[in-house]
């Protein structure tokens, strides 16, 4: 069972009443489905969940897991949920299935939808694809991983609206029937090695974003990317690759600073690279994935160009926090891993003073030797990873400890020159010292006000 018409009798399972398990217990229902919420989190820390869940009219339990879980039509895990938990492998031995909240809110979603995925970029990505769409004067709901559960926001939709979906592996693990109008991978890199089984399995979850897409429908891809190109090549859906590199073989591209789409057979000028809001090469990138899937679903090229050179990024992505002294200061949070930083430092022209460390995920600094050598003028080190960062890098930049941010900030002020940069771009979860990387973003930019 997977489809609507059989819910009013259906009796689901949630697992993990965090913010999208909640949205997809209440919009199964208001779909008539008998829905049981089950979380291991203590009950005396879920008063606020257990009164959404008292006002939704759904039954729960907190604390821990009853077998009461597996008497279920079908269960949905919540993405916090790994896959290879005792509870969701023997779900999966007695045959019930399991689906991601993404997948069940698709079930209802009368607007095609735009669906992006990758390790980094998503939220950008699917922030400018939203505000494209918005520009357009089309009814636009952006959601999903992004903070917004997609449950929440499906019963209003229809199908002169678009769905702008940020969708993670996690969610794409239990994804079934889900079928967006067109995908969006945007690269894949090693990333949450923590939760798969080893890294093929981890691209193997990204693909599925493709995975019931026919003719009719979009695959936008990274042609650059060359795992990503490898599999999508052969895929069934009409394919969009993008691509910085290599014109030939793209259906999007730029070249001497200006930026092209294909129509027709024949490449029509976008928009001039300098022109476009935000900065990097990672940027140009999802510029080009959003320009594409947007033209896809019939965006005029005006349109796109202007939300292009408009749009100024979301917050803790390379954020300009402040100009003092002739150093900029940038926020860049949310680059928790070595990729992020390795484009982030790929931004900028001028030296720049780094601050990174935080909670190690296992990483390979590697990528980061070179352009550290070259660029970096001092790296500040900051959390847990500070020793092994400062380990690894000593020989290619000055390394300085710094035993907080408020310590980290007022050594990288001291260290900067005019016209250099100081960049926050940790290559680290946060987690060691801050509650999330959103709370770290926001202690930078307070002490960096500050100064
Ligand atoms: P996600 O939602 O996938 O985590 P974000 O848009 O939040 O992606 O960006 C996360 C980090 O990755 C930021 O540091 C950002 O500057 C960087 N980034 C954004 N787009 C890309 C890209 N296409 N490739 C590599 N890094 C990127």
């Amino acid at each position: 069972m997977s489809k609507p018409d059989k819910i009013k009798s259906a009796r689901v399972s949630v697992l993990g009443a965090a913010r999208s398990g909640i949205a997809v217990a209440r919009l199964l229902r208001s779909k008539g489905a008998s829905v049981f919420v089950s979380d291991k989190k203590p009950r005396e820390q879920a008063g606020q969940q257990i009164q959404q869940l008292d006002e939704i009219g759904v039954q729960y339990e907190f604390g821990s897991h009853s077998d009461r879980l597996f008497d279920a039509d079908f269960i949905v895990v919540s993405p916090g949920v790994p896959s290879n938990l005792n509870l969701v492998q023997h779900a999966i031995k007695v045959g019930l299935n399991i689906y991601s909240e993404v997948e069940v809110a698709s079930w209802f979603c009368k607007a095609p939808i735009v669906a992006i995925t990758g390790s980094n970029g998503k939220t950008t990505t699917t922030t400018l694809i939203g505000r494209i769409f918005e520009n357009s004067g089309r009814k636009t709901v952006v959601a999903g991983n992004i903070g917004f559960p997609i449950s929440d926001y499906v019963s209003g939709t229809d199908e002169d609206a678009v769905a702008v979906l940020e969708v993670s592996s996690f969610q794409l693990d239990h994804v079934d029937t889900f079928k967006p109008k067109a995908a969006v991978l945007l690269n894949i890199t090693p990333d949450h090695l923590d939760r798969y089984e080893n890294y093929q399995a981890y691209m193997n979850a990204k693909f599925r974003i493709f995975m019931n897409q026919t003719a009719g429908d979009i695959a936008v891809y990274n042609h650059d990317d060359d795992a990503v190109d490898k599999y999508c090549r052969d895929l069934k859906s009409t394919l969009m690759p993008f691509s910085v590199k290599d014109e030939a073989s793209s259906t999007g591209f730029a070249r001497d600073g200006k930026v092209y789409l294909m129509e027709k057979g024949q490449p029509v000028h976008l928009i001039d690279t300098k022109e476009i809001g935000i900065p990097g090469v990672h940027n140009l990138y999802n510029s080009l994935a959003s320009a594409l899937a947007a033209r896809a679903l019939g965006v005029k090229m005006e349109v796109i160009a202007e939300t292009l050179h408009e749009f100024r990024g979301v917050e803790h992505r390379l954020e300009l926090v402040r100009q003092l002294n002739g150093v900029k200061y940038i926020n860049d949070s949310k680059a928790t891993n070595v990729d992020a930083v390795w484009y982030a430092l790929g931004s900028y022209d001028s030296p720049i003073v780094l601050i990174a460390g935080g909670k190690d995920k296992g990483n390979d600094y590697s990528p980061l030797f070179e352009p550290v050598r070259k660029k970096v003028r001092a790296m500040i080190l900051i959390g847990a990873a500070a020793p092994k960062m400062q380990k690894e890098f000593s020989d290619k930049t000055k390394c300085i400890m710094a035993t907080s941010m408020e310590d980290a900030v007022a050594k990288a002020s001291i260290e900067a020159r005019k016209g250099d940069v100081v960049l926050l771009s940790p290559a680290c979860a946060s987690f060691d010292m801050f509650q999330d990387y959103e709370h770290r973003g926001r202690e930078f930019k307070r002490l960096v006000m500050e100064l």
